[in-house]
């Protein structure tokens, strides 16, 4: 950007080339934001009164032409400005997590009533979607701070395998918030007790004297498992049970074919194993039911 006065900044008479980012827009720049990566940025006072609570009020700033710095980045600022004017707010489609999530985060920050809303409604829809720890991460953080408790939820599945010092660090200031979680993944770690000790009621019946298949398909399992809580707790994760079951299908076919009880008792077990794990992380409650 030239900081020579432009053509394409009309009736800013404030020594600075900043536009306002909405394309031909006829009202007159009188406040000129810098963004954090020093991207000057014109702004209308009337509509920053109009359009938000927080933002610095056209008073504070009457006597100044110098930008007034802001922390969020330039994308961040000229979409959020964007939000305040008449017009249809900018599409968010388009946007990734991060950016949306700044934008919402200064939405939030500066009462934008309108980008606030637009931002936590895409949220929402997007939380559904996020399979990844970091991002999770991202939008548990966003959903703690300004009380979005359906967006914690959804995320929440997602986190169980998580370092508790790593959300720490991304939870400061929230210490309701990451001690609910912590009660949250406490439910995975008991059910990382049930795929290490086999739970006493899955033994209901007895295979017939000689019948080895039952041993053999619990040392295969043991042998397949991961050994430690962590590796459970990322089978775990997206509170599905698909990857188990995987693991308990892979060795089925080996119990069948050589457990010669007439009663089926090896099987039973074995199916008795599966479904109270299955059972048990259906029971698992949402994390909201921990705040
Ligand atoms: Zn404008
Ligand atoms: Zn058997």
């Amino acid at each position: 950007m030239t900081m020579s006065e432009g053509a394409d900044a009309p009736g800013n008479g404030l020594g600075h080339n900043a536009a306002c980012p909405v394309p031909n827009c006829s009202i007159p720049v009188d406040l000129i934001l810098r963004s954090s990566d020093q991207e000057l940025i014109g702004a209308h006072k009337a509509n920053l009164e109009h359009f938000s609570d927080g933002f610095p009020s056209a008073d504070t700033v009457s006597d100044s032409k110098e930008p007034v710095d802001l922390s969020e980045n330039g994308t961040t600022l000229k979409l959020l400005l964007s939000g305040m004017h008449k017009q249809k707010l900018p599409t968010l489609s388009g946007l990734g997590s991060d950016q949306l999530l700044a934008l919402a985060e200064a939405g939030e920050k500066y009462f934008v009533y309108g980008v606030m809303a637009a931002c936590s409604e895409h949220v929402r829809a997007e939380s559904r979607l996020v399979k990844d720890g970091r991002t999770a991460t991202a939008y548990f953080a966003y959903a703690a701070k300004f009380g979005y408790v359906d967006v914690a939820d959804a995320v929440a599945p997602f986190m169980v395998d998580l370092d508790t010092t790593y959300m720490k660090s991304r939870l400061i200031g929230y210490d309701t918030a990451f001690l609910a979680w912590m009660r949250y993944r406490e439910q995975f770690v008991a059910l990382s007790d049930a795929l290490t000790s086999i739970p006493a009621y899955v033994y209901v019946a007895t295979p017939m004297d000689g019948c080895t298949a039952w041993a053999n398909y619990v040392a295969a399992m043991r042998v397949t498992l991961p050994m430690t809580v962590k590796g459970h707790l990322k089978l775990l994760r997206g509170a599905t049970f698909d990857r188990l079951e995987g693991i308990f299908d892979a060795h089925y076919g080996m119990l069948t074919q050589t457990c010669r009880c007439r009663s089926g008792a090896c099987c039973a077990m074995a199916g008795a194993w599966k479904a109270e794990l299955r059972k048990d992380l259906l029971a698992t409650k949402p994390f909201s039911s921990f705040l």
